[in-house]
Formats: C-alpha cells, sequence, structure tokens
C-alpha cells in the first residue's frame, strides 16, 4: 500500500513526530468510542452520554452517573492493541517525542509509553470530592453504587467531564509540542470534541497524517490520508521494522 511506504519514509525522516489520538484508537482493544456505529452514541440510554458524563449531571444525579460509567466507561481488563504497541516501540527508538490523547483508559502507558499528555484525565485516577484522598480503579471496582471514600465523600473519577475545563499545564504542553512537530499523526477521533479538536491548528508543518474510519472535518487538510483501522496500520509500519 502506497500510503503506508509514505509513512514509513515520513517517520524515518522526522526529528520530531507527535502522536495525536482519540477513542478510535482504543476500538481494537475492545473499548468502543462515542461516534461508530456500534459506538456509544448508538446504543439506548435515558441521555445522551454528554448530559451524563457532565458536571452538573454527576452532581445532580450521581447514582445514575456512576452506572452509566460503570458499566461503559471501565474496561479494566482492556489491553493494548498494535496502534498503543507502536506508539511505545517508536517512542523507545527516540522516533515519536509525544502521545496526546484524548482517551481516558490508561492503554498508552500500558503498552509503555513514558510521555504521554493525557488531555481528558484517566479513569485510573480518582479522587475524594472531600479530603482530597487519592484512589487508584481498584477501588472504584470494588465498591457498589457510589463510590465514598472513608470519610464519607464521593470518589470522583480524574476524568475531565463536559462542562469542566481542561488541566491548563496539559494544554500548553500538548501545543507546544504540536508547533514543534515536522510530522503530526491524527488518529481515531472525530474531531468534533473541543478544545481538544482544535489542537490541529496549532501544526506548522507540512507533514500532517490522518488515520481514521470515518471522514472528519480536517480530511483536507491532510498531507496523507489513510482510511482504516489505526491498529492494523500502525502495526505494519512496525512489523517492517521502520518504527
Ligand atoms: P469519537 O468517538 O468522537 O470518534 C472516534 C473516531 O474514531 C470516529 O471517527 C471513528 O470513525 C474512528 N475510529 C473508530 N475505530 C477506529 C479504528 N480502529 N481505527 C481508526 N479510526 C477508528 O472519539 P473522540 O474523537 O476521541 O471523542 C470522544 C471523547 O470521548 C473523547 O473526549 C474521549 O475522552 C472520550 N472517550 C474515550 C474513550 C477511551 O478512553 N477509550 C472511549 C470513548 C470515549
Amino acid at each position: 500500500m502506497q500510503e503506508i511506504e509514505t509513512l514509513k519514509r515520513w517517520v524515518a525522516e522526522s526529528r520530531y513526530t507527535v502522536f495525536f489520538g482519540g477513542a478510535g484508537v482504543s476500538t481494537e482493544s475492545g473499548i468502543p468510542d462515542f461516534r461508530s456505529v456500534d459506538g456509544l452514541y448508538h446504543q439506548k440510554y435515558d441521555a445522551p452520554p454528554e448530559t451524563i458524563l457532565s458536571h452538573s449531571y454527576f452532581s445532580r444525579h450521581p447514582d445514575r452517573f456512576f452506572r452509566f460509567y460503570r458499566e461503559k466507561m471501565l474496561y479494566p481488563d482492556a489491553l493494548p492493541n498494535g496502534a498503543h504497541e507502536t506508539l511505545a516501540e517508536m517512542e523507545k527508538q527516540g522516533r515519536l517525542q509525544a502521545v496526546i490523547t484524548q482517551n481516558i483508559d490508561g492503554l498508552h502507558q500500558k503498552a509503555g509509553s513514558k510521555n504521554v499528555l493525557e488531555l481528558h484525565g484517566s479513569v485510573l485516577r480518582n479522587y475524594c470530592t472531600k479530603c482530597r484522598r487519592f484512589a487508584g480503579l481498584k477501588e472504584i471496582m470494588a465498591s457498589e453504587g457510589i463510590p465514598r471514600c472513608r470519610c464519607g465523600g464521593i470518589l470522583k473519577p480524574d476524568v475531565v467531564l463536559y462542562e469542566e475545563a481542561l488541566d491548563q499545564q496539559t494544554m500548553y504542553s500538548a501545543v507546544d509540542h504540536i508547533r514543534r512537530a515536522e510530522l503530526l499523526i491524527v488518529g481515531g477521533t472525530s474531531l468534533a470534541v473541543y478544545p481538544a479538536a482544535g489542537l490541529i491548528d496549532y501544526y506548522q508543518g507540512n507533514r500532517l497524517v490522518l488515520i481514521n474510519l470515518a471522514p472528519t472535518p480536517y480530511d483536507h487538510r491532510a498531507d496523507l490520508l489513510i482510511a482504516g483501522k489505526i491498529g492494523q496500520v500502525l502495526s505494519q509500519i512496525r512489523r517492517d521494522g521502520n518504527a
């Protein structure tokens, strides 16, 4: 496939490569995304995910929030796929400077990536809303209903809910990496969730690669557009020894 050859060459030639991804990076690990046909938007709930996963819904209906959250957002047994593994290997070889992710599943770190900017936080971290004590995912999994701290406070996942601001430092750092990137690989994201999607606007290079199953509003900006499964696509550059 011509596109894979081009991608391999660009990875080999680049002195500063950044990856920016979303939920589509983890679908091949069995975690549904929000917008594909079999993603969360096509399943049946009394409210859309944006409503349930919002700050006001969490405050008003923590019971319903956690029912949805436990059922649909937690995949403690999911394993990294070819996309996570290839990116981790590229970083180890000095060929990738940063992973910027909208995902909250921790799979990039599970695959071995070190420099991961989690724009939307992580389900692996939780904090008591009253005493700020840290709690891991195991504690949430071991609890039922609304997870509570020993002090009585509710344990809130360290994920950025709708209506909440993104961490400023993480955003600055993401902008900085994207500004410096010679090669920017974007994949598995509908590029519909802001402000994260707007990060692409900071890219100043001429090698923007977009790997996605469905079309995105940024397709016309891509210097290389690959319509395919990102785990499979990135595995190919790895298999051939160039990653
Ligand atoms: P999205 O659901 O809006 O879009 C996912 C995109 O990935 C779609 O365009 C789809 O066509 C594409 N896709 C799906 N599987 C793919 C594959 N194997 N290869 C290539 N492309 C594939 O996701 P988003 O843009 O990341 O925005 C949704 C928000 O939901 C994010 O903010 C994220 O925090 C959150 N979310 C996270 C997870 C997770 O952590 N795994 C899962 C669901 C939602």
